[in-house]
């Protein structure tokens, strides 16, 4: 009797499976690879990108240095896109970040929101670049330079898209603003928080933003032929923790059992050893039912079922640190501190750890948990630094994310729209008390491998993906409901 039941069990949890698994079915439609489709290069969008690639708007650790570059970049937007700077207004914040206006005709319309950044992490190891990281160069299809995908090439895309459509005699019906940030890199708190600000004591609700954090992935994975673009929905919390041991100092010939450093060390390898729990939250399974219909049965089965398979498929996932970011709140130590000298015991072992908290957790609870793995009270744990909750989850339903897919679908006719939740943190986060949604999106495609240019080594961006980027903004702008 039991043996039938459980026989039984089985067939009705099988049939089930197989049953979700086929309402997931594969596009019938052949697709087109979209490097196939026409387009001409935008030679001028390109030699405007090398220009703003060579200026160094450097932000660093400490925060921005050398202010004048950030003007020399306001002076070349302003030469480079003379009828953006005749039609539209601008305002400045913080004294560098950049809010355009371009006023829609119907103004019961939420005015939108499209943003970028002009600030740049420094290029570390020039010499290991190919070209110069502040040279410009356009060369091999591509135009190398440290802002090329951040985001210089956003900025260079959304104002090409603009001076062509006032050239067409193109007028918007909702209000359209653009927001340049200049301190992305260091926190956004005197550039995009103080237009966020100001927009608020206007009263001024937005229809969406539309910012860096999610881009076109041509060789996504093995078992999907079509590129992915990836929308971002939600943006994951950011912290950072400085752990501190505090040590006697003295001489090194005569150490004590335990230094600094080495609690420290223990405290570093615990965080490192036990790793947050993975959950499958809105955004990860609204990203694989975009993926899902697309990928060979086997796989389609287990995220169909993923109520089912969830603890396999969820240290599957993990396997991947790209994945496993998206599934988790992560822990990286970053910075590192002991002795000023070889023989000399430390008087202080500091470590900062920079922590991702995923959507659904808080800063504060998360704090908490690091704390209780730590679980030595020798280890002083304290936040430095700004942090940020994790996000709102942004709706896929949306008149705006229409917008968006259609636009996307319309340059990029073969990529297969992915919602999907951002580990990295965007300027956004400041407009999310004002706006009905946020989206994470930049129209360029690229292979995996251009991802370790961000932020790296090589940073670049193809010529056909920024060009095909400034047909995507005009599409926005036209297409929407704009
Ligand atoms: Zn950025």
């Amino acid at each position: 009797m039991l043996v039938a039941l459980i026989i039984g069990i089985f067939f009705v949890v099988a049939s089930i499976s197989v049953y979700r698994t086929l309402l997931l079915r594969r596009p019938q439609k052949k697709l087109i690879n979209s490097r196939e489709t026409n387009f001409a290069i935008d030679n001028d969008a390109v030699t405007k990108l090398q220009k703003a690639l060579k200026l160094e708007t450097i932000s660093d650790q400490e925060g921005l240095h050398d202010y004048t570059t950030f003007l020399h970049f306001h002076a070349l937007l302003e030469e480079k896109f003379p009828l953006v700077h005749r039609i539209l207004s601008r305002e400045k914040f913080g004294k560098y970040s950049l809010l355009y206006k371009w006023p829609g005709s119907n103004g019961a319309l939420k005015p939108m929101m499209l943003m970028s950044h002009f600030d740049v992490v420094p290029a570390t190891k020039p010499s290991a670049w190919r070209y110069p990281p502040f040279g410009g160069v356009a060369a091999d299809g591509y135009i190398w330079g440290r802002g090329a995908l951040d985001v210089k090439g956003g900025i260079v895309a959304i104002m090409a898209a603009l001076e062509r459509l006032i050239t067409e005699g193109w007028r918007p019906r909702r209000t359209i603003y653009i927001a340049l940030g200049h301190d992305e890199e260091s926190g956004g708190s005197k550039g995009n928080a103080l237009i966020a600000r100001a927009l608020r004591d206007r009263g001024i609700r937005l229809h969406y933003v539309l910012d860096e954090g999610g881009l076109i992935i041509n060789d996504f994975s093995k078992d999907i032929a079509s590129p992915v673009a990836l929308v971002g929905i939600a943006e994951k919390g950011y912290l950072t923790l400085a752990l501190s041991v505090l040590g006697g100092g003295g001489h090194a010939s005569a150490p004590p059992k335990n230094t600094a450093t080495g609690i420290l060390a223990r405290a570093l390898t615990r965080i490192e050893k036990k790793k947050f729990p993975l959950t499958l939250g809105a955004p990860i399974m609204a990203l694989l039912a975009g993926l899902a219909p697309h990928l060979p049965f086997g796989k389609r089965l287990v995220i169909a079922n993923a109520w089912l398979f969830a603890p396999v498929f969820k240290a599957f996932m993990a396997r991947s640190d790209f994945m496993g970011a998206m599934l988790r709140t992560t822990v990286a130590p970053t910075m590192l501190q002991g002795s000023v000298k070889e023989n000399v015991l430390p008087t202080q072992a500091r470590a900062l750890i920079n922590v991702r908290v995923i959507n659904g957790e808080q800063v504060a609870s998360t704090i908490t948990t690091i704390k209780a793995i730590i679980n030595d009270e020798r280890v002083l744990v304290e936040r430095v630094g700004f942090a940020a909750e994790p996000s709102t989850i942004s709706r896929t339903t949306s008149e705006g994310f229409l917008d968006l897919s259609t636009a996307i679908a319309t340059v990029f006719p073969n990529a297969i729209i992915a919602p999907y939740p951002v580990f990295a943190t965007t300027d956004s986060r400041y407009y999310e008390a004002i706006s009905d949604d946020t989206y994470r999106f930049l129209p360029f495609a690229v292979d995996k491998s251009d991802l370790q240019g961000i932020h790296g080594i090589d940073e670049r961006i193809s010529q056909e993906s920024l060009s095909l980027g400034v047909e995507f903004f005009v599409q926005l702008l036209k297409n929407g409901r704009a």
